[in-house]
C-alpha cells in the first residue's frame, strides 16, 4: 500500500537551478575567480551532483589555475550556498505546477511526504520557508548526509530508513536521469517530471514521465508511462503495478 512521496528538490519541487547557476557565478566574481558558467556550460556541468563535487569537477576539467584545495572549495561552496539561500528568500522562486496540490492531497489521504536531494540543506530549508505554507515534510534526507550522491541510491536509502518504509510503499519524483537511477537504485517506483535543466529521456525505467505534475490551470502533459500521476488515486495504482512486478 503506498504509504509515502519522496521528492527531489531542484528541477522537481522548483526549477531552481537558474538561481543556482546565478548564485554560483556571484560567489565566483566575488572570489576574484574567472570563472563564469552559461547556460549551456552549466546543463553539462549539472552531470556532476553535488555543488562541491561540480566546482572540483569544473577545475579539473578545465586546468585552470590557481587550482583550489578542497577546503577552498567547500568556503566558496559556502558563500554560493548563503548566496542562494538570499536569492530564495527574497521571493525568486514558485514551487512547480501541481506540487502544492499534491502535497496536500498528499497529507490529507495521510500518506508520509520526504524530500531525498543532493542540495545542501541550507538550499531546501530556504525553498520550504520561501513556499510556505506548505504540509510538513516527516523526513528530509539532504546534501553531505550520505557521501555517495545521486545516481548513487544512498540518499533515497537514507530518506526510506528515516521513514521506516520500505521501498514498495513509496513513490520517488524526478526530473533527471541521474536522479530516475538513484530512485530506482533504491527499489523505488519513480515519476519523472521534466523540467528546464533536467534533460528530456528517454528515462527507462521511469514508471511514467510527465511534463509536470499539473493542476486545474495548467494541465500536465502524459509524455510515457501507463497512467497520468496527478492525484493520489493514480499514485496508488502505480503503485499497485509495482507490488505486482
Ligand atoms: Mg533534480
Amino acid at each position: 500500500m503506498l504509504q509515502a512521496l519522496i521528492f527531489d528538490v531542484d528541477g522537481t519541487l522548483a526549477e531552481t537551478e537558474e538561481l543556482h547557476r546565478a548564485a554560483f557565478n556571484e560567489a565566483f566574481a566575488a572570489a576574484g575567480l574567472d570563472w563564469q558558467w552559461d547556460q549551456a556550460l552549466y546543463a553539462e556541468l549539472l552531470a556532476v551532483t553535488g555543488g562541491k563535487e561540480r566546482m572540483a569537477y569544473f577545475q579539473q576539467r578545465t586546468g585552470l589555475t590557481p587550482a583550489l584545495s578542497p577546503a577552498e572549495i567547500a568556503t566558496l561552496h559556502a558563500d554560493k550556498t548563503a548566496r542562494y539561500a538570499a536569492r530564495v528568500n527574497a521571493g525568486g522562486l514558485e514551487l512547480r505546477p501541481g506540487v502544492r496540490r499534491l502535497l496536500a492531497e498528499a497529507t490529507h489521504a495521510g500518506l508520509k511526504l520526504a524530500i531525498a536531494t543532493t542540495t545542501s540543506r541550507p538550499n531546501v530549508d530556504a525553498l520550504l520557508k520561501a513556499a510556505a505554507p506548505l504540509p510538513a515534510f516527516d523526513v528530509i534526507a539532504a546534501g553531505d548526509e550520505v557521501a555517495a550522491k545521486k545516481p548513487a541510491p544512498d540518499i533515497f536509502l537514507a530518506a526510506l530508513r528515516d521513514l521506516g518504509l520500505p521501498a514498495s510503499a513509496c513513490i520517488a519524483f524526478e526530473d533527471t536521469a541521474n536522479g530516475l537511477a538513484s530512485a530506482r537504485g533504491a527499489g523505488l517506483r519513480c515519476v519523472v517530471t521534466c523540467s528546464a535543466y533536467g534533460g528530456t529521456g528517454p528515462f527507462a525505467g521511469a514508471s511514467a514521465v510527465v511534463s509536470h505534475l499539473g493542476d486545474a490551470d495548467t494541465p500536465a502533459t502524459l509524455l510515457n508511462g501507463p497512467a497520468l500521476p496527478c492525484g493520489i488515486a493514480d499514485l496508488r495504482w502505480l503503485s499497485a503495478l509495482a507490488k505486482e512486478g
